[in-house]
């Protein structure tokens, strides 16, 4: 490899630079010297990265990856660099656009702002809106200078407002969007082990009705005491408003049926008593074999379409009427109980599943008597998880009880 004196010289100071820090006890830096190294890093690595964006940019103008029969320098970072396709993409568009931005570039080269800063800023500078904003007046100068200046003193999401605000003046009604900016994807993907992953991006205004939907999920009842993650909430409140979406019809039907979620089971494994060995699990529509106790916990569930199977796989009872419980009786239960009645939880009823204490399975009717409101994670307990919720007729409290027979701790009674 060739690199001219110059380049030689400067990258071998910077490797040792590196490898002088590389044996820096880091545990020994008092935690002043250890946060200043912290920010000067942080400022070295903004350098390092416009100085990268900067050579890409050098490569790219001259077509220089063509030696190596590359086709783009897109496809050179890919292949020689092993750089991630949008991380490729991003560079070298950066690296395009901040020719016309000049003090942006400048902020960016002495470590002032991030490559994310450069990147929010480089890619609403469309052509397109360029050419809009030549028009109508905005010298792009002035801009640069506002925009550099915003992301020298905020983080990447308020420097993304400004640029918004920018992209709003510049073309009111949002005609000049890319297409791409307006395209909506969404995927799921299944796992051997049946768990679900998902990916995609949205339009700001797809994005917006989203927001709005899971922030309501998430905040409109939040429990006391909720520890999950906001990763996690907002995964409940996803599959929440699936819920609420099936429960509540509003969506089409699909070949004349009200579209539910259907498990399947046998009738010996959901009759079995739990921990049973020998029996087959349920299955569901998408995601395909689970568990017998998830399988009876959602055959508990009154909401969920089932199909029952005989000893030769023929259905023998489809269906989820008989076994939901009336308006009356999900009510009465509602009021008295007013929570998820697992000790120590305070979820609302619009959260809960109606649990039969003893498995409609095993005989136990849809009543008052046998019904109990469990939010979504206790029924999943009381059913995979081996615990058992028992109320006591006379004073009416209900208690909980762990897989190996003992209380967990009384709760209050109406
Ligand atoms: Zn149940
Ligand atoms: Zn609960």
């Amino acid at each position: 490899m060739e690199i001219f004196p110059e380049g030689a010289w400067a990258m071998s100071e910077l490797r040792s630079a590196l490898d002088d820090l590389a044996v820096i006890d880091l545990d020994e830096l008092s935690s002043d010297a250890v946060l200043d190294l912290v920010g000067e890093l942080t400022v070295t690595a903004n350098r390092v990265a416009a100085a990268l964006t900067s050579a890409v940019r050098a490569a790219d103008r001259r077509e220089a990856y063509t030696r190596d029969g590359a086709v783009s320098m897109m496809a050179w970072l890919r292949g020689s660099c092993r750089m991630a396709p949008e991380e490729a993409t991003a560079t070298v568009s950066t690296g395009r656009r901040l020719e016309q931005l000049p003090q942006t570039a400048a902020a960016f080269a002495d470590g002032a702002i991030s490559a994310a800063h450069a990147r929010i800023i480089t890619k609403a500078m469309t052509p397109k809106r360029l050419a809009k904003a030549a028009e109508a007046g905005i010298d792009l100068n002035t801009t640069d200078g506002i925009l550099a200046a915003l992301a020298r003193a905020t983080a990447p999401k308020e420097t993304a407002r400004g640029v918004q605000a920018w992209v709003a003046g510049v073309d009111p009604d949002g005609t000049l969007d890319d297409a791409a900016d307006v395209r909506r994807r969404f995927t799921m993907a299944s796992g051997l082990d049946g768990r679900v992953y998902v990916r995609g991006e949205l339009d700001p205004v797809g994005g917006e009705y989203v927001h709005t939907a899971l922030a309501a999920a998430m905040n409109g009842d939040r429990p006391a005491g909720d520890t999950r993650s906001h990763a996690e909430r907002q995964a409940d409140a996803l599959v929440a408003l699936a819920r609420a979406a099936l429960d509540g019809g509003g969506l089409p039907t699909v070949r004349g049926e009200r579209p539910h979620v259907r498990v399947t089971i046998d009738l010996m494994a959901l009759c079995a008593e739990r921990g049973a060995a020998g029996f087959s699990g349920g299955s569901l529509g998408w995601a395909g074999p689970i568990n017998p106790e998830t399988a009876r916990r959602l055959a508990c569930d009154a909401g969920v379409a089932r199909v029952i199977t005989g000893p030769n796989g023929l259905p023998l009872d489809v269906g989820r009427e008989q076994r939901a419980p009336s308006t009356g009786i999900r009510r009465a239960v509602e009021i008295r109980d007013e929570h998820c009645v697992f000790s120590g939880c305070d979820a609302p009823p619009e959260w809960c599943d109606f649990h039969h204490v003893v498995h409609w399975a095993h005989g136990g009717p849809t009543s008052c008597d046998n019904g109990a409101l469990l939010c979504e994670r206790h029924h999943t307990c009381c059913h995979e998880g081996g615990f058992t919720i028992r109320r006591d007729p006379g004073t009416g409290i209900w208690h909980t009880y762990r897989p190996d027979g003992t209380e967990v701790l009384s709760r209050a009674g109406p």
